[in-house]
């Protein structure tokens, strides 16, 4: 995603969490980087708390114990969230691949980048890791506030960001209310609010297979979130097939049926989530994502592998700068 030039008295944070650069263009009557320290200090509690692999993370504790865990209010919340995702979207968005994705190296991407040190898991090691994930796997007990795993293990990546920016929206308008601008996580934007002349940001969707910059449709927000979930984000290529960060859980393959999936929602959390389902789904599955997704605030556009462009029927609406 890209956001065009600024106009206005706009102050700029940038950070570096969950693997990603988090930029912040802010305006407000409170101290711009007072704001966005707290937002930056927020994502990075998150960050901490969610992170499968930091051995004093509850997800650490929930995928390496075989009994019930105690988990706090937060914890509860977001993970029965995406366990109801899970739900709505027939599997394809599953909060419980982690073994899939430490078998495939994704969970060390940026070591691995460096050193060049990623291979293909064979087939039933594949099988293997499939067979031990997957979101029916996990228990909640809401009564005593406990979640067990049952040797499946949670990974949080493809909500967290959209979690993170919604704790970003709350604390920025708890400090002021009419403050405006937009937070963006890597391949995601929440809005704060309208630019000063109170028209619309101007954000291109990068085209899948196009450099950056290179943009296949623009939309135009005032508010909500958009996300962006691609084939071009993480990957590596070994005999010229390109393997990348968003597995089907049904095969325990990155899905093949989409290079790019947007989704525009007023809810980051549903954007996230969803961009990541409507991914999986691919073009394949395409009419169960247009006609269910909208129902959850979701709408959608998807980059088939032959790059054609499918959109929910109010996706439209955002690429028109006069609406
Ligand atoms: P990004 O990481 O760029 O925000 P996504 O939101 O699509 O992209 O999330 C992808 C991440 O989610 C992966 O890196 C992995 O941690 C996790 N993941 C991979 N496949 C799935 C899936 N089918 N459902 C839910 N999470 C997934
Ligand atoms: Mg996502
Ligand atoms: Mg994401």
């Amino acid at each position: 995603l890209f956001v065009s030039g600024k106009t206005g008295q706009y102050s700029d944070f940038e950070d570096y969490i969950f693997g990603t650069y988090v930029r912040i263009r802010i305006s407000s009557k409170v101290n711009p980087s007072t704001i966005s320290k707290a937002i930056f200090n927020e994502m990075k509690r998150l960050e901490k708390k969610f992170d499968p692999y930091i051995e004093s993370s509850i997800i650490y504790k929930l995928n390496h114990s075989e009994d019930w865990v105690e988990v706090d209010d937060e914890t509860l919340s977001v993970i029965d969230l995406a366990l109801k995702i899970a739900r709505d979207t027939e599997g394809a968005f599953d909060p419980a691949l982690g073994r899939l994705i430490q078998l495939w190296g994704f969970s060390k991407f940026t070591e691995r980048e460096a050193t060049g040190t990623f291979t293909v898991p064979s087939a039933s090691e594949i099988a293997e890791a499939v067979s031990n994930s997957g979101y029916q796997k996990i228990a909640i007990d809401y009564i005593n506030k406990k979640i067990k795993t049952n040797g499946a293990w949670i990974d949080l990546g493809g909500i967290l960001k959209g979690y993170a920016l919604k704790r970003a929206y709350q604390i920025a308008k708890e400090f002021d209310k009419s403050c405006h601008g937009f937070v963006e996580t890597g391949g995601q934007i929440m809005i704060l609010g309208p630019k000063y002349n109170k028209t619309h940001w101007v954000i291109g969707v990068r085209d899948p297979r196009g450099q950056p910059g290179e943009n296949i449709t623009i939309v135009y927000l005032s508010e909500g979130s958009i996300a962006t979930s691609g084939d071009y984000e993480r990957f590596f290529i070994v005999d010229n097939v390109r393997y990348h960060h968003i597995l089907d859980p049904r095969t325990g393959y990155p899905a093949n049926k989409a290079i790019s999936a947007t989704v525009i929602a007023g809810d980051p959390v549903i954007a996230d989530a969803f961009s990541t389902a409507a991914f999986v789904l691919g073009e394949d599955r395409w009419l169960f994502t247009r006609t269910v997704f909208p129902k959850y605030g979701a709408e959608v556009l998807l980059v088939t592998p032959k790059k054609q462009l499918l959109r929910t029927d109010n996706f439209r609406i955002y690429e028109m700068s006069d609406r």
